[in-house]
């Protein structure tokens, strides 16, 4: 429950961000460049003597982040997301392709170059109690960093968490709280002023409002889009609520099996999903008005084993719209005249694919 620490505005979102952004901004130097990644691991069928298969988590997925902007990944619980931001982080070796930070090649090597790229780039969690310390003040957490790094005198230390405190809506006397003491929006916001005391240019949100309370989220949505502002920092966003995304995003990548099938602004890819997986998605946003409501697609089974991923399209198991191609033809994710993405033979930029099941 929240108590009355908070000082943060309304229960309400902010109006979604101008969409201006692309995956690819023409004339701006991306942020953070992934160039076709991929991570698979070995893993035995059955048991310790079963035949050996390749788990592909990620495989062969590109995407670019601008300063400031903020990409948001999206699909069902095992499509790759985390992974594929763990891999953007370094905090994964990479089975295949590359990642540059700022121009600098990232990589999982753990070294002293490796400590200094990760001042720039954060990674927020939705489990705020396993990401601090429950004996340790929160304050003493927020500029823990700036202590490892050897960063200021202690009284600029302590000073820089009272403001980043100040900023992620929060009374100068929670720092000296405990986790346990905080409810769930305020632990997450602590976690937040953590990830921006080394003034990282890019922060990977992984699902960081799944667990909290649902009017607290639009509160902690509107301080990212704050914070963003006022900070000018990236985010690559992880979330399985669209209705989220749709607000905070300026591009949007939907993943199925370790893949991207579909990538734009959100704008765009709300307004006209092109791939039949995003159109169900789709669907099942809720909408506050019956006269809006959308016909809500039904997908049927659940995704395949990502051990047994199917040949052709990865998707064709399960769309409603297969022909007997998707089977052996695997679509590349290929741009439509408006610079939309999408894997799908059928995609041809009108979304007039054939009408899918409906419930
Ligand atoms: Fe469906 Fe075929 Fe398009 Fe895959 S390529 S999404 S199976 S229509």
């Amino acid at each position: 429950m929240e108590t009355g620490l908070e000082t943060a505005g309304s229960a309400g979102v902010s109006p979604a961000h101008d969409a201006g952004g692309t995956p690819a901004l023409p004339g701006k130097t991306p942020l953070l460049e992934a160039d076709n990644i991929r991570r698979h691991f070995r893993v035995r069928r059955s048991g310790w003597f079963g035949a050996s298969a390749t788990l592909k988590a990620v495989d062969g997925v590109s995407f670019q982040v601008a300063p400031g902007r903020t990409l948001s990944l999206v699909g069902e619980s095992g499509c790759g997301k985390s992974t594929t931001a763990r891999l953007a982080l370094g905090l994964l070796p990479l089975s295949g392709g590359a990642v540059r930070f700022a121009g600098e090649p990232v990589g999982a090597t753990y070294d002293a170059a490796w400590r200094l790229q990760r001042q720039r780039l954060q990674l927020v969690f939705q489990d705020t109690m396993g990401a601090l310390d429950r004996r340790i003040a929160v304050g003493r957490q927020i500029i823990e960093p700036l202590e490892i790094h050897g960063i200021g005198s202690p009284a600029e230390q302590r000073a820089q968490g009272m403001a980043l405190l100040d900023a992620v809506g929060l009374k100068p006397h929670v720092f000296d709280r405990y986790p346990h003491e905080l409810s769930g929006g305020q632990r997450q916001r602590v976690v937040l002023a953590r990830a921006l005391i080394l003034k990282p240019q890019l922060i990977a949100c992984d699902e960081p409002i799944a667990a909290l309370d649902v009017s607290i989220q639009a509160q902690v949505i509107n301080l990212l889009i704050d914070l963003q502002e006022r900070f000018n920092v990236a985010y690559l966003f992880i979330s399985h609520d669209l209705k989220v995304v749709r607000q905070i995003s300026h591009a949007v990548a939907v993943m199925y099996l370790g893949r991207i099938v579909e990538h734009g602004t959100p704008d765009r890819l709300f307004r006209q999903p092109e791939h039949p997986y995003t159109r169900a998605l789709v669907s099942a946003i809720p909408v506050a008005s019956p006269a809006r409501a959308r016909q809500r697609l039904l997908l049927s089974g659940d995704p395949p084993n990502p051990v047994d991923v199917p040949t052709g399209c990865a998707f064709h198991t399960r769309c409603p719209v297969a022909m007997p191609a998707c089977r052996t033809q695997t679509p590349e994710l290929r741009a439509l005249p408006d610079g939309h993405r999408v894997a799908c033979h059928l995609a041809h930029g009108d979304a007039g694919l054939p009408a899918t099941e409906a419930a």
